[in-house]
């Protein structure tokens, strides 16, 4: 049997693409905002429902440059079960990462444990949307306003993610994709800032421009985040089947939450009412209840040559450049700590079949009939 993989990217028929090619050739338009650069910008915009995006080369540059854009500095709230680049666009700001821990349920942030890490330095929340999962936008929201805080998203894994018939992109002050080849929707590498003003995202236009206002104007010491013309293009034909890619993903999900869901040990993320999944991920955890301990049906799985992940282990907060942070210390963070020691992402992506899931799905379930 072939590797089954946690994620494998979804692609177009090659031809498809040529016509975009051609196009691009003829123009020799590589980038610069070009008129694929353009398009794509504006039918993310509708896609997604949200008022101004600006397209960058990476979800990570696009991190360093929202924090950029809204001038944080100093202490930034943020958690330690993500993916690393999370806390590392902090540090390439020079901005202190202070950890709170997350909830057990949504696996996001805890609220009730923000405000008391929040000191005189602070001046933003950098919270994550885990596996698409919301955060409590809400309660995170009002904090910020008491404190005067920004709240930044970082929604790699939310393309499409709809919290009370409504854009998740649309709370807070910025939100951050990632169009990454591992993504929902991918455009081999990419990203994106989603703006809820014309003036924020002119400023965000600029400083991924080298802070190049026009020809002779430089009015910050900007990056090169730009997308380029062939990513771009690629990007709309893409686009045309993200809502095929989404039912496939669902049909996966269900399929796994009715067969695990009476399994002694084994827990998965509940479907809330409330929102509009994008089945980016399907996370379990593995507890004590059940026979094996995380790491052996980890190994279980590999050794049935299922590439399953454990995402998020380890913690951020237990990587070298951040365990020395008091925040960053375990007994700060015991729910992460927890959930990073028996979670394991079971591969899903649109062109998985069925039996490899039922596979997946008995190496599970054998251990508690056997
Ligand atoms: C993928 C990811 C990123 C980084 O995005 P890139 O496009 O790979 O730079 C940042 N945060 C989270 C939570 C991610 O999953």
């Amino acid at each position: 049997m072939k590797p089954v993989y946690v994620t494998q990217p979804h692609l177009p028929p090659l031809n498809d693409f040529i016509p975009y090619l051609e196009k691009i050739w003829d123009s020799k338009i590589l980038t610069n905002g070009g008129p694929f650069h353009q398009q794509l910008e504006q039918e993310l915009c509708e896609h997604l429902g949200v008022k101004h995006v600006a397209l960058f080369t990476n979800g990570t540059i696009a991190l360093l440059t929202a924090l950029q854009a809204l001038r944080i500095t100093g202490e930034v709230i943020t958690t330690p079960y993500s993916f690393v680049a999370t806390a590392h666009s902090l540090l390439w700001n020079g901005i202190k990462p202070v950890f709170v821990d997350i909830d057990s349920k949504t696996l996001n942030l805890d609220p009730d444990k923000i405000e008391s890490a929040i000191t005189p330095q602070t001046t933003a929340i950098l919270a994550v949307h885990c596996y698409g999962q919301p955060c409590d936008v809400e309660r995170i929201q009002k904090i910020a306003d008491n404190y005067g805080l920004k709240v930044i998203y970082d929604a790699a894994h939310a393309f499409g993610v709809q919290f009370k018939n409504e854009s998740i992109l649309n709370h807070g002050d910025l939100s951050v994709l990632s169009f990454h080849a591992t993504k929902v929707f991918n455009t081999f590498e990419g990203g994106a800032i989603i703006c809820p003003d014309a003036k924020i995202k002119q400023r965000i236009d600029h400083l991924k421009n080298f802070g190049f206002v026009d020809e002779v104007t430089v009015v910050a010491p900007g990056i090169n985040g730009k997308m380029s013309e062939i990513i771009s293009a690629f990007g709309l034909l893409q686009l045309k089947n993200i809502d095929d890619a989404l039912q496939k993903r669902k049909a996966i999900d269900e399929r796994y939450r009715s067969a695990l869901k009476n399994i002694k040990g084994i827990q998965y993320l509940s479907n809330s009412l409330e929102n509009t999944a994008n089945y980016s991920y399907f996370p379990i955890l593995v507890n004590a209840e059940y026979p094996l301990y995380r790491d052996v049906l980890f190994q279980k799985l590999r050794d049935n040559n299922i590439y399953a992940r454990r995402y998020f282990y380890p913690l951020i907060s237990d990587f070298p450049m951040y365990r020395g942070l008091p925040s960053a210390v375990v007994s700060n963070l015991p729910v992460a700590q927890k959930i990073s020691n028996e979670v394991i992402c079971l591969p899903i992506y649109p062109d998985l079949p069925f039996e490899k899931v039922d596979y997946i799905i008995q190496l599970i379930v054998d251990e508690i009939t056997s």
